[in-house]
């Protein structure tokens, strides 16, 4: 049992609800609306105070698979009961994503509309595969998503689809680069055109895009990586090198993958200069702005997106920076005709009359159902606007350039990286700590105390083979004070790890 029993949230038991199901059909609507209530009052207490839970689950392996029967019930169960267990066993293996001292990733912050869009999207339970399955889920895809190209100031050649991640939405764009290569490999397969099919990508690029390759038979041989300068970037003048080496060697280039906002560091790749190289070299350009993309919707950040006016596809997670609960993923794409050329089947039973006026989403993924997701965005979208979104990515930029000062102006700590958005990479480096062994271990030491202490949760990278602790700041509760604490934190564990 965790340490922490004392400070959960109690369920009331609710006296007047039967223990055993109806023998047929669903839970009553009664029972449903009791425990709603319930349920929402939880999510409300829960939301109002993470931070009465550690941020990083403090679980062992195992803990709850042991605590857990290994059989199912033979008998429905209580909802008390369920209710009671959800406190007692499934929080404690909770890392809350939450939790306002959550920094160890880029935050996927759900807030109170997200929630409230993604409870009604679970009642309609509706399958948007076509648009006749549910018109809503459908054209409401439709407005979200050019409410959001117009935020983020891509031209109208744009057209968004919504999939569950970014790295599916890369899957998908590299696949319609794959179509434009025009090498028919969706009714030959790859092994056929006996083409070598390359990409190239940045050093630094998310390892998703790997998992595409690997995906869509390119193969890891396939996926060129280039070498970024000082400040993480892709070194376009490597790429250009690369592209006219793999052509007099055979290869096929057929798509460059820049990331706007990097993994590690949060580079963003000269993507003026990559689209004229795939200008001239006849390439998709797929930018992967999954988390970047998100400040471009302040007027000061626009700039983080130039150039990508002229990518073919451009991905964005809406998940990750503009406080929509987990999944949702947006692709634009200026070709919406080849990515639907890549994927588009459509069987007998699938087929219907206003097939030519609408867009039925089926045709532009390998997935047939497909969630109503945009029902949240919209929710958070309408919730906040535009400016109450911006006010807040705002100040999440302003804490971390503050943090970053503090970084600076210490004497233990120094900056490893260029602060573009809300992500800080740094590590200590006490003066009489010199070997760069030792300075690993240090740090690792200092991201492991502050971890257990549960307070604040950060993850690290390696930049030019230095461990480097990395602060995200992206949780929608996260407060200056947090942002205080993590520093103070940090201190506290360098003095400790370096007392003992
Ligand atoms: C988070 C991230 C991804 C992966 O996002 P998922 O939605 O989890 O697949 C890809 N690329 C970048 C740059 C990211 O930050």
């Amino acid at each position: 049992m965790s340490r922490f029993t004392s400070t959960q949230i109690q369920m009331k038991p609710e006296p007047e609800t039967r223990s055993q199901p109806e023998p047929l059909g669903d839970m009553s609507a009664k029972e449903f609306r009791i425990h709603g209530h319930q349920v929402v009052d939880w999510i409300a207490d829960y939301l109002a105070h993470p931070e009465r839970y550690p941020v990083l689950s403090q679980n062992q392996p195992g803990d709850l698979k042991n605590a857990l029967p290994i059989q199912a019930p033979e008998r429905g169960e209580a909802m008390e009961a369920m209710l009671a267990e959800l406190d007692r066993f499934i929080v404690p293996g909770v890392t809350h994503w939450n939790h306002p001292g959550f920094f160890a990733y880029f935050a996927i912050s759900g807030s109170g509309p997200g929630i409230l869009g993604e409870m009604l999207s679970a009642a309609f339970n509706v399958n948007a595969m076509l648009w006749r399955t549910s018109p809503s889920a459908t054209e409401l895809e439709e407005v979200t998503l050019e409410w959001l190209r117009q935020l983020i100031g891509l031209p109208d050649t744009f057209e968004g689809v919504i999939y569950d991640t970014a790295s599916i939405s890369s899957l998908c764009a590299i696949a319609a680069a794959r179509e434009a290569a025009g090498l028919d490999v969706r009714e030959r397969g790859l092994s056929a055109t006996g083409a070598r099919l390359r990409m190239y990508a940045s050093e630094h690029v998310h390892s998703s895009v790997d998992k595409s390759a690997i995906t869509l038979g390119i193969g890891q041989d396939g996926l060129r990586k280039i070498a970024s300068d000082a400040e993480y970037r892709m070194n376009a003048t490597e790429l250009q090198r690369a592209i006219s080496e793999d052509r007099a060697n055979g290869w096929t280039p057929f798509c460059v993958v820049a990331t706007t906002g990097t993994t590690s560091t949060t580079s963003i790749d000269p993507v003026p200069t990559i689209a004229d190289i795939c200008e001239s070299e006849h390439l998709w350009l797929h930018v992967d702005a999954a988390y970047g993309g998100s400040a471009a919707i302040l007027p000061e950040m626009r700039w983080v997106l130039e150039g990508c006016e002229r990518a073919d596809s451009l991905v964005i997670n809406p998940h990750k920076g503009l406080f929509v609960p987990v999944d949702l993923s947006v692709l634009y794409c200026r070709k919406l005709g080849i990515l639907r050329a890549a994927f588009s089947l459509v069987p007998e039973y699938l087929r219907t009359g206003e097939s030519d006026e609408v867009k039925n989403f089926m045709d532009y993924g390998p997935q047939l159902g497909r969630r109503f997701r945009a029902l949240k965005f919209w929710f958070v979208m309408r919730y906040f606007g535009a400016e109450g979104l911006r006010t807040r990515i705002r100040n999440q930029l302003e804490l971390a350039r503050e943090f970053a000062d503090w970084v600076d102006q210490s004497d233990d700590f120094e900056r490893l990286a260029p602060v573009p958005f809300s992500l800080v990479c740094f590590r200590a480096h006490p003066r009489n700590v010199s070997t760069e062994a030792a300075l690993d271990e240090l740090n690792e030491q200092i991201m492991n105390e502050v971890n257990r202490r549960g307070k604040v949760y950060l993850s690290h990278t390696k930049l030019s083979g230095k461990l480097t602790l990395r602060l995200a700041i992206g949780n929608i509760r996260t407060t200056r004070d947090y942002v205080r604490l993590a520093w103070n934190e940090l201190n506290e564990a360098l003095s400790y790890a370096t007392r003992v």
